[in-house]
């Protein structure tokens, strides 16, 4: 299978993902440490409030986790793209095997799946 696409629209991609996955990678790294400031530093109103459980450094501390962990899903997404673009497989849906449009790619260039099975995956998972 051939990546369908000329080389200065693969260039093109892949910069987009090397960016996409650097920043991500950046966003962890910085959420990351968050997590760790708020588990070392409580700030002045956590002392203040201690009796209230959702306030103070436990909270923070887990939206700074669920952010990082975020970003590691996207940098993993990106890098796992990258890999595609280098094998050449890169733009065909996992699902049914379509191309993906390219204004698609361009969006969203860490996307596996093409429109239609994107919502029928969502569909699914609203379903359970
Ligand atoms: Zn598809």
């Amino acid at each position: 299978m051939h990546t369908p696409f000329a080389p200065a629209t693969l260039n093109e991609l892949h910069r987009r993902l090397e960016r996409r996955h650097h920043s991500a990678r950046q966003m962890a790294a910085h959420c990351r440490h968050e997590a760790d400031l708020a588990l070392q530093d409580p700030d002045v109103s956590d002392l203040l409030d201690r009796d209230d459980p959702a306030s103070g450094t436990d909270a923070d501390r887990g939206n700074s986790l669920a952010l990082a962990a975020l970003a590691e899903h996207n940098a993993e997404a990106a890098h796992t793209a990258l890999r595609r673009l280098d094998l050449g497989n890169y733009g065909y849906c996992d699902d049914c095997g379509a191309r993906i449009p390219l204004a698609r790619l361009r969006a969203l260039p860490e996307t596996t799946l093409c429109v239609d099975c994107k919502q029928t995956n969502h569909q699914l998972a609203l379903v359970g």
